[in-house]
């Protein structure tokens, strides 16, 4: 997750002096990006995906499941010149850092063809890889990387090995301790900064799944502690809601995993494009995906990590959210002025706000600027500066939208740069406003012509991660091939944005996936006309119904007509990966989220209280980790009898 610079991170009232300096430079170094790319053309559609893992020490003789926080140095060892390292480039893989301590990041080395359908199906190989690698750089065979979307005890009692406490500087959280956190400086700075620009600590309320027993004020939240004097009474004084499970640091939220695929376009009008057509996509493959039912050792009534997230990254200060301080706090948190500050409707890790507009694109032009109904506001000096630039305004705003908010760790070593060759500045910002989609210019060094940097790229964000690589392998080639039948058949998506932002709610509801209805543009093919929208829900959208022929039929074309001469290929595994979107989008199986939750309320030792104990925990990931195996018996029930005899027939 974004720049890793070396050195020394500024304090917080220099990081906020340094503002405007970050974003000034900044802007100059996206200006000089696209002076050098803007006519980049022809460039390869390439791919990759990201796969987020957890270290989780499974402990038959205690039965218990705790996160590893001791066992970061295989990054090391995976990323450093040797023989660790030479078997990972060895195997086309690469080892990245994610927040957490327990958390490893792992990517292919060189990037998918989107034209080949080989490498469609070696994705999953290269998947099995990651996890092969890094499980064997593991001096304890008790611990697993595994692909769990949340963790569900985080943050109740001793869920880390070893123990550590809740006494941390960085979050001064009440559940989790700073030992969580990534040791490069960057992310407990990012942490503390977080907390410092609020003068506040997070505050994440995710409604509670009520069940018979279930109380409505937390036991668990300790209320008279007095380590931290100004944040510890945060709870008592409205930051916990009742009825809510209430979390209070950066880790609930980016301590979580998902699944991110990244894709280069030919040029940036049809990067445009297609990001434009993925905005509306996003919420339904965060609903497909939802694996994350469970937080803070309590059921949710909710599927999907998402606004855990943004909450666990909201650095707005009270004046920008429009909502009261707590006592004591003030409005415009630790900024300078109220003056500098204007009203945020949502936190920097968030659904996109805005469509790019396809507008540049010389065959079709689809996007119409009523479309973009959300209040977004801009930076206004940026806005100018990139109209004076040559941007467009929809691509200006774009921009102008992502620098209203303030970088939030600088490093000292790094304030200087030359804007004609570095981006870290540009970066800074860019890579701390996660959205559903993020749109990646080419740096400087990519010359017009085809060369070996990356050109324009697209990045798909909202899905979460899956307990097999065999879900995360057909996610991910879903999306790629539905990107690539969108880039052949060129349908419109476009709804107006604030329909999708209603999707993007409607993913967070228990069990959206198969009860609830998504807003839909059903005359995608009658690509001039103001949309007709209705509501449908994914079974519609994904496998077809009276208005729209669905989306895996286009994949299904795109597939026929593309690889004509495979198919023996396309009817092995590519379409037991179409069968698994089919299935999940019509609940004929269920979501893992539904999965994880019956488990818990069936479990012999849940008490109807919401309550996700130790020895649920323990059995629980026990079960999600044969599974990551494919335990013969698990995957019967995980994936129905058509996908797993398949499965078992093909060796897996
Ligand atoms: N782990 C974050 C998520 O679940 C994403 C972090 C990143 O941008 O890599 O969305
Ligand atoms: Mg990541």
């Amino acid at each position: 997750m974004g720049l890793l610079s070396v050195g020394t991170p500024l304090e917080w009232k220099d990081t906020r002096n340094y503002a405007e300096h970050v974003r000034d430079n900044g802007t100059i170094q996206l200006i000089n990006c696209f002076k050098a790319a803007i006519n980049r053309n022809n460039d390869k559609f390439l791919w990759g995906d990201e796969v987020e893992y957890m270290l989780v020490k499974i402990d038959d003789d205690s039965k218990t499941a705790k996160l590893a926080i001791d066992k970061d140095y295989i990054l090391t060892s995976l990323n450093e010149d040797g023989e660790h390292y030479q078997k990972a480039l060895d195997s086309n893989v690469i080892f990245h850092p994610e927040y957490g301590r327990f958390m490893i990041e792992a990517t292919p080395l060189k990037p998918y063809d989107g034209e080949n359908l080989d490498d469609y199906l070696y994705v999953e190989k290269n998947m099995q890889l990651r996890r092969a690698i890094s499980n064997n750089e593991l001096d304890d065979s008790t611990i697993k990387p595994l692909t769990l979307t949340s963790f569900p005890r985080m943050g109740v009692e001793d869920f880390t090995f070893p123990k550590a406490e809740p006494n941390g500087n960085a979050s001064k959280s009440l559940f989790l301790p700073d030992e969580i956190i990534n040791r490069h400086v960057r992310f407990p700075t990012l942490t503390a900064n977080i907390r410092r620009r609020r003068d506040q600590k997070v505050a994440i309320n995710i409604p509670i799944y009520k069940d018979k027993f279930t109380k409505s004020i937390d036991p668990m939240i300790p209320k008279n502690r007095n380590l931290f004097p100004f944040s510890d009474n945060e709870s008592t004084l409205g930051a916990a809601k009742p009825g809510h499970i209430y979390m209070d640091s950066m880790g609930f939220g980016m301590g979580s995993s998902c699944l991110q695929v990244t894709m280069q376009a030919s040029n940036i009008n049809e990067a445009r494009y297609i990001y434009d057509s993925l905005v509306n996509i996003a919420p339904l493959m965060l609903s497909l995906t939802s694996a994350a039912p469970i937080f803070r050792g309590l059921l949710a009534d909710q599927d999907v990590r998402w606004n855990v997230i943004a909450g666990a990254v909201d650095d707005r200060t009270p004046y920008e959210r429009s909502e009261k301080p707590l006592q004591g706090h003030s409005e415009i948190g630790n900024t300078l002025s109220v003056e500098s500050l204007q009203r945020i409707p949502k936190s920097r890790y968030d659904s996109v706000d805005q469509y790019l507009g396809d507008i540049n694109n010389g065959e079709f032009n689809y996007f119409k600027s009523e479309y973009n109904d959300l209040n977004s506001p801009i930076n206004e000096k940026v806005l100018k500066t990139l109209i004076n630039n040559g941007f467009d305004q929809t691509l200006a705003n774009h921009f102008a939208h992502l620098f209203i908010r303030d970088p939030i760790v600088i490093f000292n070593e790094r304030l200087n740069q030359d804007n004609e060759t570095e981006t870290d500045h540009f970066e800074n910002i860019q890579s701390t406003n996660w959205q559903t989609l993020r749109f990646k210019p080419p740096n400087q060094s990519a010359i017009p012509t085809n060369n070996k940097t990356p050109g324009w790229r697209v990045e798909l964000r909202p899905m979460e991660i899956s307990i097999t690589d065999f879900e995360n392998a057909a996610f991910a080639d879903f999306s790629i091939l539905l990107s690539r039948a969108i880039l052949k058949y060129k349908p419109n998506f476009y709804l107006p944005i604030s329909k999708v932002e209603e999707n993007m709610k409607t993913a967070h509801v228990r069990d959206s996936t198969i009860n609830c209805k998504f807003n839909f543009r059903v005359n995608v093919w009658n690509n001039s006309d103001s949309p007709i929208i209705r509501k449908l829900t994914l079974n519609e959208i994904f496998n077809g119904c009276d208005e729209f022929e669905g989306l895996i039929s286009i994949v299904e074309k795109y597939i026929n007509e593309t690889f004509k001469d495979e198919k023996d290929k396309v009817n092995g595994k590519l379409s037991m990966y179409l069968k698994l979107v089919s299935y999940r989008s019509s609940g004929k199986i269920k979501t893992t989220a539904k999965f994880i939750r019956d488990f818990v309320i069936n479990h012999k030792s849940y008490e109807h209280d919401s309550v996700v104990n130790d020895s649920i925990n323990y059995d629980l990931i026990k079960i999600l980790s044969d599974l990551s195996n494919y335990d013969h018996d698990i995957i019967k029930e995980f994936f129905g009898d058509e996908i797993s005899k398949w499965m078992i027939s093909n060796g897996y």
